[in-house]
């Protein structure tokens, strides 16, 4: 089986020297492995993405070299492809809606005066975990937003095997995806989180190495309990290092200063940012 390899970036601001190492790795592990390499657009978050980012995008990709199959995977196209997905996990019982806002869960881990911590900050306190569903049909009825959350140990005891992932880095990981506590996986506003998101298109893609920075390895433990729950096929991962500003800090979005257009401005070429790259 040929590598499927992709870089998956969202058109939410100008890409940076961090995107350019994450594009040019995953296109190194398909050609060094005579695979393949896609792109797809993770633009499922309507309110911060825009044309203008992803035009720039793909003209930055093509400057520095790389080439990708055609036609590119575009989330906002693919709403029924996670509606599909969620339906799945609420057949089996494993999703709950959660009508709290942002605010009132800092509330209640305030009050509980100290909350499990997981890689993402504090996890969900599970208000909602087990409104009855007279309640929950009510609160839908009257309109008030809700997310839907999975309940994971429910998920995790109804695998009931130990699940293992492996990493190319760091070997064979003992998959922990209660870390996260009860994700949300369908937010108010859009169809899918990243992280239904991901698997979905994965598995859709054909992708049988995810490469990405190692600030999402811990989110692979997650990813893959929702690949069994859903039946997609497992791939493997390879979660790279992360391109630090002068600072030690992973570089931002927000960082306008090392965007690959200013850098072209300033007359680097894709050459000098290779190399800048190297490891
Ligand atoms: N859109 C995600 C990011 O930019 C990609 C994560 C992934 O590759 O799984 O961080």
């Amino acid at each position: 089986m040929p590598v499927v390899t992709r870089f998956a970036p969202s058109p939410t601001g100008w890409l940076h020297l961090g995107h350019a190492y994450a594009a040019l790795f995953a296109a190194e592990q398909a050609s060094q492995q005579d695979g393949r390499f896609l792109i797809r657009l993770e633009d499922i978050d309507a309110t911060r993405s825009r044309p203008e980012y992803e035009k720039a995008l793909f003209e930055d990709l093509s400057w520095l070299g790389l080439h990708w199959e055609q036609p590119v995977r575009r989330q906002s196209d693919h709403a029924e492809d996670y509606q599909a997905a969620l339906q799945q996990l609420k057949a089996l019982g494993l999703l709950y809606p959660c009508f709290c806002t942002r605010k009132e869960i800092q509330e209640e881990i305030a009050r509980a005066g100290q909350a499990p911590h997981g890689p993402d900050g504090a996890l969900y306190p599970g208000t909602c975990r087990s409104r009855p569903m007279s309640q929950q049909q009510d609160m839908i009825a009257k309109g008030i937003p809700y997310a839907m959350r999975l309940n994971v140990e429910k998920a995790a005891s109804f695998v009931h095997k130990e699940l293992f992932w492996e990493d190319a880095a760091c070997g064979v990981q003992l998959a922990t995806p209660s870390i996260f506590g009860d994700v949300v996986l369908a937010r108010k506003d859009t169809p899918a989180s990243y992280h239904l998101a991901v698997v979905v298109d994965d598995a859709l893609q054909g992708i049988t190495l995810v490469t990405r920075g190692e600030d999402l390895f811990a989110a692979s433990h997650l990813h893959r309990l929702l690949q069994e729950l859903l039946h997609l096929p497992v791939p493997r991962w390879h979660h790279h290092r992360l391109i630090l500003d002068g600072n030690g800090r992973r570089l931002a979005k927000r960082d306008d200063a090392r965007s690959l257009r200013t850098l072209r401005e300033e007359g680097l070429r894709a050459e000098d940012i290779r190399e800048m790259l190297a490891d």
